[in-house]
């Protein structure tokens, strides 16, 4: 590594940290995942730091164990509002690679980073699509959508040069990593068009979903629902009394049964629109959680982006449409 680089990393660092010490940062821990790397020599090692949890989750299916992978933010931990904590900034100092969204999903921090260490040790998701797949928002900093991870069609399109980008300094895994890459971007075109039908079998005045934080265009867009939210894109931007109002008045014009809070962001939000609607005679139920900007638990199903989508998929049908999911239906 040149000493020009170094003094760059070094540097970010240094603003990291006093951005961390600034917020009295108490995130939830972060996930490290190690698999199979006893087998593979040191220098064979890709070290990435990743922010959220559908990123490390992509990293880790493409790089496989050539990949050792950080990822920042836990189950719960809500990007819009995340500081890098100092266990944060230590892997980073140690890290090859650093991979954020691209579309400040994380505020600024990762732009602080990319610009820092140079765009060679940096890879923003984003840079997989082009400017037709995003959809354009006013209100929002960065002028597009960041939560592109729940079109699972543009996902896979987005990881699509990940093997390339993950192999390019060590002779020899390009081939290993770009199978990797189709196995796991095939078993999100199976999930993409299982979703479908799934959803598809809502009733279509039904399929509206109201969440917490407009997380989820890009999720309406693919599947065929119209979305709502309480919150903007980010959940920087506060919401007041004329946004219940007018959510509450469109569930009572259109009948919605029920309204989904998100893993990362409190329900609270959400019961003055339920009490809301209460008073004008409508009751709509506070449906599952449902994971929006993180990923569950490691180690469990709903800690990879396709288990999680799928618990999403499976709630979202179920509390809309009052019937119990049968996985027999959709073999
Ligand atoms: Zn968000």
């Amino acid at each position: 590594m040149s000493t020009h680089l170094l003094q760059k990393i070094v540097s970010s660092v240094a603003i990291l940290l006093a951005i961390a010490c600034q917020s009295g940062n108490t995130n939830d821990q972060p996930v490290q995942r190690e698999r199979d790397i006893d087998r593979i020599p040191e220098d064979q090692i890709v070290r990435w730091v990743a922010t959220t949890g559908m990123i490390g989750d992509a990293l880790e299916n493409v790089g496989g164990k050539y990949a050792k992978v950080y990822t920042m933010m836990g189950p719960g931990v809500d990007p819009h509002l995340y500081k890098p904590s100092p266990a944060d900034l230590s892997y980073l100092e140690n890290a090859h690679f650093f991979c954020h969204n691209g579309l400040q999903l994380e505020g600024k921090f990762s732009e602080i980073l990319e610009t820092s260490w140079g765009y060679r040790r940096t890879y923003a998701m984003v840079a997989g699509l082009s400017v037709n797949d995003l959809i354009d928002i006013d209100n929002y900093e960065a002028n597009q959508d960041p939560h592109f991870w729940f079109d699972l069609n543009l996902w896979s399109k987005a990881i699509d040069s990940l093997a390339l980008v993950i192999s390019q300094d060590l002779d020899g895994i390009f081939d290993i990593l770009q199978a990797n890459s189709l196995r796991y971007r095939s078993e999100l075109e199976k999930a993409d068009e299982w979703a479908k039908q799934v959803i598809g079998d809502i009733p279509e005045d039904k399929r509206v979903l109201v969440t917490s934080h407009d997380a989820f265009r890009y999720f309406g867009r693919a599947y065929g629902m119209e979305v709502r939210a309480l919150q903007g894109t980010s959940t920087v931007s506060e919401f007041g009394v004329r946004d219940v109002t007018n959510l509450v008045n469109y569930l009572v014009e259109n009948r919605i049964p029920a309204i989904f809070p998100e893993s990362s962001i409190s329900p609270k939000s959400l019961k003055a629109v339920i009490e809301g609607c209460r008073k004008k005679g409508h009751e709509v139920t506070l449906g599952p959680t449902l994971y929006g900007d993180a990923l569950g638990e490691t180690g469990t199903p709903e800690g990879t982006l396709i288990g999680a989508f799928r618990r999403n998929v499976i709630n979202i049908y179920e509390a809309l449409t009052g019937n119990e999911y049968q996985e027999t239906d959709y073999e």
